[in-house]
């Protein structure tokens, strides 16, 4: 029998707002452990929460970029369970009336456009971080992320393969970096998916029972948890199994998924509604306001490359994935690089360096492009040392212009010095003179190659050209 897969993402990102959802403690990640802490998001008795308002601003601004409803009327609601990593024995979150409903983000998997529905995107607050045996003797606990602003994206069951769900969360990611509500790094875990997977005859329109792996933070992990679980719900029920709805944690090592628990219900948590905020009102205006304020996203910036730009669309989509990279060609086409010729320079030297050192940073802007390319058609370097100049930039964040100057690296196009050079290489060679004598036209290019040698790449290549002929036919008519 054939199968079909069904995946849904909850995909959960902490806000980056300066201070935590309820308190003044900086939401910033690492520091000593407990340090980024108060009464209020340690809970002691007698706290009170105040809501962070920017915290709601981005949540909305989220759900706008997304094409979300914004709800005029919403609420938070406790959550009621115990972990040690939730001091409260509660977790103020969103249940019935979240802040934004009802969106879709359009993904491309492998050239084709998808739509996959938001489902709903509510606010709540993250928990703490149990450190497991770091002196050997049990499970510490650090309160430095308990209260930091997440919102949760609820996907609609709307993807069918595990490369949909990995290029739905890229998609998700690039938006909110766009839209500067996060900084999406998943190595620090501020962007964390949990993969529902089911599986069911192709043609058949009833769900399969699904399965839920929690907190994946990579791209790669949600790939490879997606397709070991499809395969492993399709072996099961194969040999006459059945698929159980449970939790499952990935183990991204072993490769494999282990079963958790069994699913929890809504009312397995107890929601009430938190009685210690208010309601959160938001006007038609505000929204409005939030609107108007959300930048160029993606899709515009596409358009916009392709339209006015004149770039290819494959550039301007590779371009456009990061916000990073398309600000980067922005600025460098603003300081008067030719478009076309900054897009060779990102999707090819600018993205191989950031993929070979695995960073997301570019440690200077699209200005020192521009510089760059400028240096290489004045003909003051070539294109090659260009390259070699470019990655310079990349690995210390130096200006074009200095690390040429520092390392001497112009093309000499002083005629003088050129001969000189030139006339010492004939010297050197005299097995190629005669060999060009002999009408040999191979020789010019090896006495070439020597005097490019001697100059280390950087003279400049028509002038030794036109001086090593005019001193060979000298020769000749010796
Ligand atoms: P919960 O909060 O209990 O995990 P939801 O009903 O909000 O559950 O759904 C969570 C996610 O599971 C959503 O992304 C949804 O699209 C997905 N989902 C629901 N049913 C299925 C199914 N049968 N197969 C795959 N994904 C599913
Ligand atoms: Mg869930
Ligand atoms: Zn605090």
């Amino acid at each position: 029998m054939d199968y079909e897969i069904v995946i849904g993402l909850e995909i959960h990102v902490e806000l980056s707002t300066k201070s935590k959802m309820f308190c003044g403690c900086t939401t910033e990640f690492g520091g000593d452990i407990n340090t980024h802490c108060c009464p209020v998001c340690t809970s002691m008795p007698g706290t009170l929460p105040v809501m962070n308002k920017k915290a709601v601003e981005y949540a909305a601004k989220a759900g706008l970029a997304m094409n979300c409803s914004i709800a005029n009327y919403s609420k938070m609601d406790r959550k009621n369970y115990f972990y040690p990593d939730l001091p409260k024995a509660y977790q103020i979150s969103q249940f019935d009336l979240p802040i934004c409903k009802r969106g879709y983000v359009d993904i491309e998997t492998e050239g084709i456009s998808k739509r996959i529905g938001i489902t709903r995107i509510h606010m709540e607050e993250d928990a703490g971080k149990l450190l497991h045996d770091q002196w050997g003797k049990g499970t510490l606990v650090d309160y430095n992320r308990c209260g930091v602003p997440l919102i949760e994206i609820v996907s609609e069951p709307d993807m069918r393969s595990p490369q949909e769900a990995k290029d739905f969360a890229e998609k998700v990611r690039s938006i909110l970096q766009y839209v500067g509500v996060s900084d999406c790094k998943m190595q620090e875990g501020s962007l964390r998916a949990d993969v529902n997977l089911s599986v069911r005859p192709t043609g058949s329109s009833v769900l399969g029972t699904r399965t839920e792996m929690k907190n994946l933070n990579s791209f790669r992990s949600i790939l490879r948890a997606a397709e070991s679980e499809a395969k492993r719900q399709i072996d099961l029920i194969e040999s006459g199994g059945i698929v159980v709805q449970e939790t499952r944690r990935w183990d991204d090592d072993a490769g494999k998924s282990y079963s958790m628990r069994s699913k929890e219900e809504a009312h397995d948590y107890r929601y009430f509604p938190e009685p210690d905020l208010v309601p959160i009102e938001l006007s038609d205006s505000i929204i409005e306001e939030y609107k108007k304020s959300l930048p160029e996203m993606p899709w515009d910036r596409f358009r916009r490359y392709t339209e006015e730009l004149g770039i290819p669309g494959y550039d301007a989509s590779l371009i456009t994935v990061s916000v990073k990279t398309a600000d980067f060609f922005d600025r460098a086409v603003e300081s008067g690089a030719d478009p076309k010729t900054a897009s060779n320079w990102i999707m090819g030297d600018l993205m191989k360096l950031m993929k070979e050192i695995d960073t997301e940073e570019i440690p200077f802007d699209g200005s020192g492009l521009s510089e760059l390319i400028a240096l290489i058609e004045k003909g003051i370097i070539s294109n090659n040392i260009g390259k070699t100049v470019f990655e310079e930039m990349f690995r210390t964040g130096k200006a074009a212009g200095d690390i040429v100057r520092e390392k001497g690296l112009e093309i000499v196009s002083d005629e003088s010095a050129l001969e000189e050079i030139v006339e010492k290489v004939i010297d050197e060679n005299p097995k190629s003179v005669a060999d060009f004598l002999a009408g040999k036209e191979k020789a010019v290019g090896f006495i070439m190659g020597q005097v490019m040698k001697e100059t280390k790449g950087k003279a400049n290549p028509q002038m030794i050209n036109g001086i090593i002929r005019k001193k060979l036919e000298a020769l000749k008519n010796m």
